[in-house]
């Protein structure tokens, strides 16, 4: 067994480095706390190659892997928090599910803008009576004629408000087998979007409805039958989340850190007082053991898909060591942790989410302990008689 991250890998996280501190880092603080898409990072990231990292040369990608693409986001984070967002968007988030399982012309239509950082693909998986409870969703496709007929809604959709294309989770029948995908692009007859309302991050969702709306059969990704396949491509969204919290969260670290070496109070540095340095310890450990378990997922989906475990067991570590550090850097900084005048109380802000979205850390441990009890647990009542 090696620890070490391997030339290659060290050298392609150096230039990513290089670039995001000289291009990236200054207005960190301006975007984040603007609610827009930071579309001119979007360009410059296009531009570097750092979008579609993973996906095939014939695809308009690197041909990378998966590791590449978490060394990417994550120096990209440790730079611009925001600007992480955009390399979410452009090879983890609903765009990696849609490469697994487009067809040759549905990649052509659509990929090229959403690589080159012009347009935005969203994903809608979470219905209102539907969160962790995904299977319960009732936004129902049928076909008719060459077209399919969706209705339904759709909420808390990660960039809905400008999205040109969305990922929709949809019900052709009963059950989780009934459960596929299309998409849907902005402006199609019966799809409207609502208006933006705000999370705590400052980042803006729009609620979206499906009223007879009518789209081509060829905006099919995956038919009946189709959840399963696409819960696996969810797997690697869960990664890039688990990336970023984790990655913010070693930012703030960082932040507070070189605070504690120059701030005094009672005529000395904080990190002098053993109550700050022991904050140090923790913070440190709980970032480097989330960062081994994030690199072993993505290992193992070098050659494919990271299975279920490795992810939720990441995503779990990465969420609560990014919270955790985030919570007590703010705690080091005082005052000034606290204010917008850093950018740690929006980091903090921004992981809180991700503890709720790709799959909260309570649905993470269901998910878990199935695997250390070797059998499913179903979360639902018993059926009666
Ligand atoms: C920042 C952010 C971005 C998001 N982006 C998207 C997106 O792009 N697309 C999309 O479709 N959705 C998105 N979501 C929605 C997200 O997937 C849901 O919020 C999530 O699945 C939880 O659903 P819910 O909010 O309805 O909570 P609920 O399912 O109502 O859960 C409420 C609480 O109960 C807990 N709980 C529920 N069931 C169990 C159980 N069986 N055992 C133990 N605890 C349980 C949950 O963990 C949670 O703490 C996003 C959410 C956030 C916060």
């Amino acid at each position: 067994m090696n620890f070490e991250l391997s030339e290659e890998h060290q050298a392609f996280a150096e230039s990513v480095r290089r670039f995001a501190q000289a291009k990236l880092a200054p207005g960190a603080l301006e975007r984040a706390h603007s609610a827009q898409h930071p579309w001119d990072a979007a360009q410059m990231l296009a531009e570097q190659g750092l979008l579609g990292i993973t996906f095939s040369e014939a695809d308009g990608g690197q041909g990378g892997s998966l590791m590449h693409a978490v060394m990417a986001i994550q120096e990209v984070a440790l730079a611009c928090p925001k600007s992480a967002d955009i390399v979410q968007a452009g090879n983890f988030g609903p765009i990696r599910t849609f490469v697994e399982y487009a067809t040759a012309e549905q990649k052509a239509r659509f990929l090229p803008d959403l690589l080159s950082g012009k347009k935005l693909i969203a994903l809608g998986m979470t219905e209102p009576d539907a969160g962790s409870a995904v299977t319960d969703l009732k936004t129902s496709a049928r076909r008719d004629g060459d077209d399919y007929i969706i209705n339904g809604s759709k909420i808390f959709s990660t960039n809905s408000p400008e999205a040109e294309l969305f990922l929709i989770y949809v019900r052709f029948g009963p059950g989780v087998g009934g459960i596929g995908s299309v998409l849907v692009e902005r402006g199609a007859p019966g799809f409207h979007i609502g208006e933006p309302s705000k999370f705590m991050s400052g980042e803006e969702w729009c609620q979206l409805y499906f009223e007879d709306c009518r789209i081509p059969a060829e905006n099919l990704l995956l038919g009946e039958g189709g959840f399963k396949r696409q819960i696996a491509g969810f797997n690697i969204e869960r990664l890039g989340n688990s990336s970023r919290s984790l990655a913010l969260g070693r930012h703030c670290f960082n932040i507070a850190r070189e605070h504690a070496k120059i701030r005094k109070q009672f005529g000395q540095e904080l990190c002098e007082f053993q109550g700050i340095q022991w904050k140090f310890a923790d913070m440190a450990l709980n970032l480097e053991s989330a960062q081994l378990l994030l690199y072993r997922a993505a290992m193992e989906g070098e050659h494919g898909l990271p299975s279920a475990h490795s992810t939720a067991m990441a995503k779990l570590a990465c969420n609560q060591a990014g919270w955790h550090a985030a919570n007590e850097a703010l705690q080091v900084m005082g005052g000034m942790g606290y204010s917008q005048e850093s950018i740690v109380e929006y980091c903090m802000r921004r992981i809180r989410g991700w503890m709720i979205a790709g799959g909260s850390i309570e649905m993470l441990k269901n998910r878990i302990a199935e695997g250390v009890f070797e059998r499913s647990f179903s979360q639902r009542p018993p059926k009666a008689g």
